[in-house]
């Protein structure tokens, strides 16, 4: 069988790797020249974290044969061939692309400003960044807000223009955008919220927003950073369903039976994600499926817990932002905040954790598995025993063995486990065994930490029983 991909980045690489080390005849097509990298770490790019090789995929095997550098133009479902190429099975993993308002100045982007969704784009931003004292960030959503800690981590001048009346209203209510706005202003961001800009202009000491209400913002460097778009051209043009993604099954297939969608290009019973967790999880669905590993595959959806990777700020939302019973804490000056938003049966809704807080992991557990909030709501708020102590901190013994460590690949504390009773004795070699910890990042203490115990404890039962064992016989 052959198939063909249309996209290396994130979703298509997976795919590419997976079928191509089961022997199946794939060739992937990709408008970027260079070979496929973590788009997630593009951020820590700009914030001088990480290089263009650390942030590299790994390769396919060498028979899947890549055809980089010119976008795909055109499909045929009825000779069933890619440019003119032939396949039996074709995967659309064409992502998304970064969305520009249509605000006078912007179209095109002046000199000086730019998006980030590109390892060409965060080359641009770092040479413009080595030059310049001050930046805008148009945005202060999630990937707004890390660029905007990467720049000024640089030690930039950075200002967020933010249209929302609070940052990231999608995830946080206004409380917790308030605590994350003194945190960014601590650390050189300031922010500007509730900001409708009219027109940007090109002048001599840079860039400057206008806004409606007369206010202007100047900085030498412009990152827009408004949202994305899945990019759906080539699927609606070939004539498959689009709504605002490509519109795919359980199955990851589309209105075509032969042709399936994943990741930022795809919508999923109505959703599309732009997230690289459900964009792993339908590639493997897909891989498993042309490859005949398992002809059962089925992405059911994702529960999504947003995770700000900027330097000095943890940050972890979830779920709905308001609920039944809401309870919540806030110390401003200490940049830490919680708040758990419970529904009618007691279950986590929501939640948002801000600061150093010992129950993240605890109140990730509660959000996944629907168990009902303990009564002591303080102690998973705060991390300190209220009347009753029925809640601790998560540690990796307490941790269940359904637990999720790493949620972009979806490895579970017993997958680390098992991955460790069968060799992987470092944190690196369960990342090869699992794939945890090589999507954002943010998993990689909890799966050096899930080591280390296991070490303690696996291995050492395992030398205990091994020496019961000499002894006894
Ligand atoms: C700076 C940044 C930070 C992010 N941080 C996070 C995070 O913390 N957590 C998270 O879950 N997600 C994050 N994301 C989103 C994540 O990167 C995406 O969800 C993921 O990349 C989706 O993978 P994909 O393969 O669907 O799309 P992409 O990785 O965008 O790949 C699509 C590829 O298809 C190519 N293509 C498009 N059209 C054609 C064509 N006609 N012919 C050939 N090739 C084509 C594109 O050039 C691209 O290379 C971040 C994104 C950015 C930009």
């Amino acid at each position: 069988m052959k198939v063909a991909i249309v996209g290396y980045g994130m979703a298509g690489a997976r795919i590419a790797r997976e079928l191509g080390r089961r022997g199946t005849e794939v060739t992937v097509f990709g408008a970027e020249p260079s070979t496929a990298y973590n788009r997630i770490l593009l951020s820590s790019m700009i914030a001088g974290k990480q290089s263009e090789d650390e942030i590299a995929l790994p390769t396919p095997p060498d028979h899947v044969e890549l055809r980089l550098g010119s976008p795909v133009e055109s499909i045929d479902l009825e000779a069933k061939t890619v440019d003119g190429i032939a396949f039996d099975k074709l995967v659309l993993a064409t992502g998304a692309e970064a969305f520009v308002p249509p605000i006078p100045g912007l179209d095109p982007l002046p000199t000086g400003a730019y998006v980030l969704r590109t390892i060409e784009d965060a080359r641009q931003i770092l040479a413009e960044a080595a030059n310049r004292a001050s930046a805008i960030v148009l945005g202060g959503g999630l990937l707004g807000l890390e660029a905007a800690r990467g720049l000024a981590g640089r030690g930039m001048d950075v200002t967020v223009v933010h249209a929302g009346t609070h940052l990231m209203e999608r995830q946080l209510d206004p409380d917790g955008a308030g605590v994350l706005a003194a945190t960014y202003a601590e650390l050189g961001v300031e922010s500007v919220t509730d900001a409708q800009t009219t027109r940007v202009i090109h002048g001599d000491d840079g860039l400057t927003l206008v806004l409606a209400d007369g206010r202007t913002v100047t900085g030498q460097l412009l990152v827009v950073s408004c949202g994305i778009r899945p990019d759906t051209s080539l699927a609606a043009a070939a004539g498959l369903e689009v709504g605002r993604g490509v519109v795919i099954d359980d199955q990851c297939r589309t209105s075509h039976p032969d042709v399936f969608a994943v990741g930022d290009c795809a919508e999923h019973r109505g959703i599309p994600y732009g997230l690289v967790g459900p964009a792993w999880e339908q590639a493997d669905v897909v891989a498993d499926l042309l490859s005949g590993v398992n002809e059962d595959a089925a992405y059911t959806g994702s529960r999504l817990v947003t995770r700000l990777k900027a330097a000095g700020i943890d940050l972890a939302a979830m779920g709905r932002i308001e609920g039944d019973e809401v309870v919540s804490f806030a110390d401003p000056v200490r940049g830490t905040y919680a708040r758990l938003v419970i529904d009618e049966n007691g279950k986590l809704a929501g939640a948002v954790m801000l600061g150093d807080n010992p129950m993240v992991g605890q109140v990730v557990q509660l959000f996944d598995t629907g168990d009902p909030v303990p009564h002591d709501r303080r102690t998973l708020l705060m991390g300190r025993p209220g009347e009753s102590v029925s809640v601790a901190p998560e540690t990796p013994a307490s941790m269940p063995e359904e637990a999720v460590v790493c949620r972009c690949n979806n490895v579970t504390k017993k997958e680390l486990t098992d991955a460790f009773r069968g060799g992987a004795r470092t944190p690196q070699a369960l990342s090869d065994a699992t794939q945890a910890s090589t999507g954002c990042g943010t998993c990689v203490e909890d799966v050096a930490g899930v080591c280390k115990w296991l070490g303690e404890t696996v291995s050492g039962l395992g030398e205990a029983a091994a020496l019961l064992n000499e002894v006894t016989t």
